[in-house]
């Protein structure tokens, strides 16, 4: 069975970025299961998954444009820290939810100097050439309720 839109399909994945430093990995006994053709994972490693099946393996490069974006320096904002209502120490790589022109979106403090803080709205892989080595290891039909939810139940999925 090929992977196509709305397969299940079970993947052991590494990441690294281009010095060879791993940025995520699936656990050995826990790959990760998504439904293909959703937006469960990056646009460019669904590209590359499609047409496979079990026991595939592939080394693929991805572009920031088809994995987390090309960072942009938009997102980088500096705010008064009285702006924080209800935190009480600010610290560089904190997370921070916050309201933004865009909707709600979490931040990272960078940096705080005196009374300004620091915030980037980047993904922290945007910008990022990523390098992923992925082996196949199942590929199904999804269930009609899966299709209807459109993400994966039972191991490695969502449960409800
Ligand atoms: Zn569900």
């Amino acid at each position: 069975m090929t992977i196509k839109q709305d397969s299940v399909v079970t993947i052991h994945y590494t990441l690294k970025d281009d010095s060879g430093e791993i940025i995520d990995e699936s656990a050995p006994d826990h790959p990760l299961t998504y439904l293909h053709g959703r937006g469960n994972l990056i646009p460019g490693l669904e590209r590359e998954l499609q047409g496979k099946q079990a026991g595939d393996k592939l080394n693929v490069a991805i572009a920031p444009a088809d994995g987390y974006g090309d960072y942009d320096d938009a997102l980088v904002q500096r705010i008064p820290r009285r702006a924080l209502k209800g935190v009480s120490s600010v610290k560089p790589g904190m997370q921070l939810r916050t309201q933004t022109e865009h909707g709600p979106r979490t931040v990272v403090v960078t940096r705080v100097t005196g009374d300004i803080v620091t915030v980037d709205g980047n993904h922290p892989l945007a910008g990022k050439k990523l390098n992923f080595e992925v082996e196949i290891a199942g590929v199904r039909d999804a269930t009609a309720e899966e299709l209807q939810h459109g993400h994966v139940h039972g191991p490695g999925g969502h449960h409800h």
